[in-house]
């Protein structure tokens, strides 16, 4: 851990300090070698925060990324339960940034825990199981309601494109079935190049990707996910609309920062939009391959 209470102030960790663990109590040592992560560890093997894991490098980036006050902030449950989330910022949000994988158990204890929780997870070492693909429109402008795209995934590099079906085809052509976004999947099929003008317009960060061999449990979360690939981007996992179709949206590490100290709801990061004036290298590709 990067704190524990010397004197009942809350330090990093110094050569020769004697602190205690914030959680537990018990006595925390400092760990000061040359060539480690600068931490604090408990003096004996204790059951202490079941759900901390040890700190890596990217962990300790990430909760610097914030002020001192708002890092292993200790959470207490009316029930006595005592945790301590990776941050916390002013207006409530909790980050946990998890860096190895996690059962569907644990996932869902921390969610119901917490509350109001995001995660960022470590996703460079699968980034090559993730394929982001063609550039979606905001599924809430008026071009995205006619249309239900086809399922990209690595083995369909058609779909991977951009396919699509209209929804307003559809009905005329089928008009006995009762036919909407969840159901359309026949029909005519065009291609992204017929609207691409549209979609460059409406496009607000939102993309097709299959994740090869998934980590189910992010897929599942009921709290928002975000993935850092180590790049400028965040990609945050996401339902595109009644379509059910999965899909990503990248949302800058910047923008990131700025929401999680502002909104007060961990699901309305992000959802404010300003143009995105840089596209990411996967997006341009994208566009120029359609
Ligand atoms: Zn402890």
């Amino acid at each position: 851990m990067q704190y524990a209470l010397v004197n009942g102030v809350r330090r990093e960790a110094f050569r020769g300090g004697r602190g205690a663990c914030p959680v537990c109590g018990a006595a925390a040592i400092p760990k000061c070698g040359p060539r480690i992560l600068h931490h604090w560890a408990h003096a004996g093997r204790r059951d202490c925060d079941p759900w901390w894991e040890n700190e890596t490098n990217w962990h300790r980036t990430w909760k610097n990324l914030f002020p001192p006050e708002c890092r292993e902030v200790s959470h207490v449950a009316p029930d006595g339960e005592i945790h301590r989330a990776d941050i916390k910022t002013p207006t409530g949000i909790v980050i946990e940034v998890q860096h190895s994988a996690m059962t569907d158990a644990e996932r869902q204890s921390r969610e119901a825990f917490y509350g109001n929780l995001v995660w960022v997870i470590d996703g460079r070492s699968f980034r090559d199981n993730f394929d982001i693909y063609h550039l979606l429109p905001d599924p809430s402008s008026a071009i995205a309601q006619d249309i239900v795209w086809e399922k990209a995934s690595r083995p369909m590099q058609g779909a991977a494109n951009g396919l699509f079906f209209r929804l307003s085809e559809g009905r005329e052509d089928y008009p006995e079935l009762d036919i909407s976004k969840a159901t359309l999947r026949f029909g005519v099929i065009h291609g992204i190049h017929e609207i691409r003008t549209e979609v460059e317009q409406a496009y607000r960060g939102h993309h097709q990707y299959d994740w090869v061999r998934p980590r189910r449990t992010w897929l599942d979360a009921a709290c928002p996910v975000y993935i850092d690939f180590g790049e400028e981007y965040l990609v945050r996992l996401e339902i595109y609309d009644e379509s059910n179709l999965p899909c990503i949206r990248y949302v800058t590490k910047r923008k990131f920062l700025h929401d999680v100290m502002l909104e007060t709801n961990a699901k309305t990061i992000a959802t404010r939009f300003y143009p995105i004036d840089r596209r990411s290298p996967a997006a341009r590709a994208s566009l120029e391959g359609a």
